[in-house]
Formats: C-alpha cells, sequence, structure tokens
C-alpha cells in the first residue's frame, strides 16, 4: 500500500505510469473519473487537490459547484482494463472555502466517515466491521442487445453464458433452480471467476469464497471477507467495476442488477455486520440468542425498526422490489432468525468465534450507493442501541420456522419490506431522523435522493411494459 507521493513517483517512474486515474464517487453510487498525465501528479495536488465541476454528480446543490478532489494514495492499483498503465485511484471530495477548503459533507465518503465518527462520539465502538456477499449474472455478448424490452422477461437460459460461441450446447447445463455450487462442466463461469478473484486481490479485496449461485442462467456469487466500513465500500465500488470489466475483456456481460431474469432467484448483497470496541467485540455473548449480546440485539432493534425507510438507500431501483418477493431466499418478512431465509435478519449460526460473531442483513442490493448504505445500517443500529430497541419485545421474531405454516391472519400481522420503490421513499420521508443526528446525512442530500428516486419510479411506471403486450395488445 503506498503512503506518501514519493513512493508514488518511484512506482510511476519504475512502472512506465502513464496515466493517473482520479475515481470519485456519484449520488447514486457510481465512479466517475478523471485522468491526468502521469508526470503532472507531485505534492502540489495532494495538498491543494485538482478543480472540478461537481455540478453533474447529483448532488443537491452546493453555493459554488466548483469543488476540488483530493487524492487517497492509500487506494492506488494500476488499472488492468485500459491499454496505457494507469494508476488508478479514490479520492475525497472538498467544497471550496477559505481559509481552507472543507470536506463536501454529501460526498458518500464523508457520510461513510461522518457516521463512523458518530459511532465513535456515542461511545458505542470504534469500529464497525463488514461483509458484504456479491451476487451477480453473467450473460454472454455485450450490454447493446439486452435492452429493456429484453431484460427481465422471456430472457432465459438461451440468453445465458451456456449459449455463449465457445460453450456448445453440449447438454451440460444447468437448469434455471438448480445452479448452486453447480461443478464443472456445468460451471462454465469457473475460469471466470477465478480471473475476477485474482484481480480482486490486486485491488486489495480479499475473497472469502466465490461459486455459483442459485440462478442457473449464469449466477454467480463472491463473498469477501470480513473488513473497516468505509474501506470496504470503496472495495465494494472496486468489486463491482472488477466483476463487470473482467466479464466485458471475456466477451461477456455480468449485471449486479437485482432481477435480471423474471422466475429465477434475484441479485441481493447482503451485509454481515459487527462491532469492535478497544479490539473486543461489541457483539458476543456466549449466553445470548445465537450468541449474540443485548447491544448486538439492539442494533438488530434499530434496523428493523428502520427496515422500511432503510430500504430506499439499501435498495434504490424500482427492480430492487422484483425481487424483494416470497419465493427465492430473498427476504419479505421484518423479523430476525438464525434458520430462516426470508427474514431480513438472519444470524449465521456456523459463525462460533467470539471476535467473527455476526448477524447479516439480506435486503440489500448493489443498486445502492455503498458508503450511504453501510452509514444508513450503522444510523439504523445505533438509533437501536441508543434506544435499546428489543426486537423479541416487538414481536419481529426470533422467526425460526417456516413462515407459510402461519395461519394467513397471522401472517398479516407481521411487518413487510415496501413492495415498491414508491413505498420505500415514503416511508423515508416519514422516518429519516435517525440519519440525519450527527449531521451524518444532511437534510439536502436525503431530498435529493428522494427526489431522484421519485423521478426513476415515476418515469419507469410510465413506460409499457413488454408483459403488457401480452395481456393487453390483443385484448
Ligand atoms: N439470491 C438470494 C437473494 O436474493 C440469496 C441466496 C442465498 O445466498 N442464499 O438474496
Ligand atoms: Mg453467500
Ligand atoms: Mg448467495
Ligand atoms: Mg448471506
Amino acid at each position: 500500500m503506498f503512503q506518501n507521493v514519493q513512493q508514488i513517483q518511484d512506482f510511476i517512474r519504475q512502472n512506465g505510469i502513464a496515466f493517473l486515474d482520479f475515481k470519485m464517487i456519484d449520488l447514486r453510487g457510481r465512479w466517475k473519473h478523471l485522468s491526468i498525465p502521469a508526470a503532472r501528479f507531485n505534492e502540489d495536488i495532494m495538498t491543494h487537490g485538482i478543480g472540478f465541476d461537481g455540478s453533474n454528480y447529483g448532488y443537491a446543490q452546493v453555493e459554488r459547484s466548483d469543488m476540488v478532489f483530493l487524492p487517497d494514495i492509500t487506494t492506488a492499483v494500476v488499472d488492468p482494463f485500459v491499454k496505457a498503465p494507469t494508476l488508478t485511484m479514490i479520492g475525497d471530495v472538498m467544497v471550496i472555502d477559505h481559509p481552507a477548503n472543507r470536506p463536501f459533507d454529501q460526498y458518500p465518503r464523508n457520510v461513510a466517515k461522518s457516521a463512523i465518527a458518530h459511532m465513535q462520539a456515542l461511545g458505542v465502538a470504534d469500529e464497525m466491521i463488514i461483509g458484504p456477499e456479491y451476487e451477480f449474472h453473467v450473460f454472454d455478448g455485450m450490454t447493446r442487445t439486452l435492452r429493456p424490452d429484453a431484460v427481465g422477461y422471456r430472457l432465459q437460459c438461451s440468453e445465458s453464458v451456456w449459449s455463449a460461441g465457445e460453450f456448445p450446447n453440449n447438454g451440460f447445463h444447468t437448469g434455471p433452480h438448480d445452479g448452486y455450487h453447480a461443478d464443472l462442466p456445468g460451471d462454465r463461469t469457473f475460469d471466470l471467476r477465478n480471473q475476477i478473484c485474482l484481480e480482486l486481490a490486486k485491488w486489495g479485496v480479499d475473497v472469502k469464497y466465490h461459486h455459483h449461485e442459485v440462478g442457473g442462467s449464469g449466477q454467480l456469487e463472491i463473498e469477501v471477507e470480513l473488513g473497516e466500513m468505509t474501506r470496504l465500500a470503496d472495495a465494494t465500488m472496486a468489486a463491482k467495476y472488477v466483476i463487470r470489466n473482467t466479464a466485458a475483456a471475456n466477451g461477456m456481460t455480468a449485471t449486479l442488477m437485482p432481477k435480471p431474469i423474471y422466475g429465477e432467484a434475484g441479485n441481493g448483497m447482503h451485509v454481515h455486520m459487527l462491532l469492535r470496541k478497544n479490539g473486543q467485540p461489541v457483539f458476543y455473548d456466549p449466553n445470548g440468542y445465537g450468541q449474540l449480546s443485548r447491544t448486538a440485539m439492539h442494533f438488530i432493534g434499530g434496523l428493523l425498526t428502520h427496515a422500511r425507510s432503510l430500504c430506499a438507500i439499501t435498495n434504490p431501483s424500482t427492480n430492487s422490489y422484483k425481487r424483494l418477493i416470497p419465493g427465492f431466499e430473498a427476504p419479505v418478512t421484518i423479523g430476525y432468525a438464525m434458520a430462516n431465509r426470508s427474514a431480513v435478519v438472519r444470524i449465521p449460526a456456523y459463525v462460533k468465534s467470539p471476535d467473527k460473531k455476526r448477524f447479516e442483513l439480506r435486503n440489500p442490493d448493489a443498486m445502492c450507493n455503498p458508503y450511504f448504505a453501510y452509514a444508513a445500517i450503522l444510523m439504523a443500529g445505533l438509533d437501536g442501541i441508543e434506544h435499546e430497541i428489543d426486537p423479541a419485545g416487538r414481536g419481529w421474531g426470533p422467526f425460526d420456522f417456516n413462515l407459510f405454516d402461519l395461519p394467513a391472519d397471522e401472517r398479516k400481522r407481521l411487518g413487510h419490506l415496501p413492495a415498491s420503490l414508491d413505498e420505500a421513499l415514503d416511508a423515508l420521508e416519514a422516518d429519516h431522523d435517525y440519519l440525519t443526528r450527527g449531521g451524518v446525512f444532511p437534510m439536502p442530500l436525503l431530498e435529493t435522493l428522494v427526489k431522484t428516486l421519485r423521478a426513476d419510479a415515476q418515469e419507469i411506471s410510465r413506460i409499457p411494459h413488454p408483459a403488457e403486450f401480452d395481456r393487453y395488445f390483443d385484448l
């Protein structure tokens, strides 16, 4: 890892680096980039930054849209997806001010950092440790062939890697629901996943394991090791970039879209989490339910209290709600359990070691801006700890039985995640005080998010859907 400008300059010289590429994160959680000739990199850039016009990044307008970008040299890595030798790094964004510039409070990395600072100020913990799981689909060909009229409807195995030219239809394929841990020769994306994971290691993303997922049409998963929250948000950006670009380099298309195929498993981004204080695990208690401490249960209580509003940040696409339905191991019920995958929070029983004792939040998907998502998750949990919210007392579990065995009227009484992006946005508008505490999520940021996502929901609801042609064209 690079620690100072001199090390970067030495690396540039020794490796013939031609360009430095700087990544900035926009409102939706997409990388934007700007490059400079490597010879221009100097100490001045590190102290004064590089000026740019931030008005097209989707954020609420600040007094001045002129901002400066400060590279974070600890994130520097050689980008293998471009021809000219290029060193890329993520950065922070400052608003120009006098006498000194100040961090732009809506910038995702800054929001994540202030959530951590808020947790430390409360004295709850020093570190938030998380572990995301990335699920995605790989198709043959490039996105151009995947127009909205083809995606998500009638797109079947024939569109997947199984039919790619180099993989003749020789009978070795995985059915739509039995891809889980599929082995060779059916698992035709093994080489691709290996390649992605080898590259991820270079980007500082430690892979825990990778495998084929349930969806037979090339649904894959990569789980990464636990790590510090802000660093893992950077890693999430890198993982999405590496997954998509490695697939593209192999003539395939990877998408992390939550529900690309109707009737098949969707893509989640479950987030595992735990807190540490003075190096000690805060969530462990050998006598608690699932060996979780009271503080952990309160954290879960906060997550479940705010689950519906949280969805607007962790599941911010209209497509997200096509995944959050029964029958596909995606969560629908507001509750917690050890054994039930339809509950929002699941406690993996196989984790015995105190310093890894954790639970996972199952609703998030990769459409989120990871910095906002992880920060909002932390803020919801902290709210639960502050108000000592006991999830069992609120009737949220533990649900260690099949929820569909409950009589229908009892099942109706259970809380459910929003059924649409609009419902999630309604929830966020009604419930966001837990996010603005300590100035972590500035109000103008939340307002802009809601406005941007409402426009998505409205526009998409107005587009005639291919399925409507099936129902109505000939009626
Ligand atoms: N794909 C499922 C989801 O949408 C999760 C499946 C699993 O990892 N058990 O969340
Ligand atoms: Mg997994
Ligand atoms: Mg999975
Ligand atoms: Mg999981």
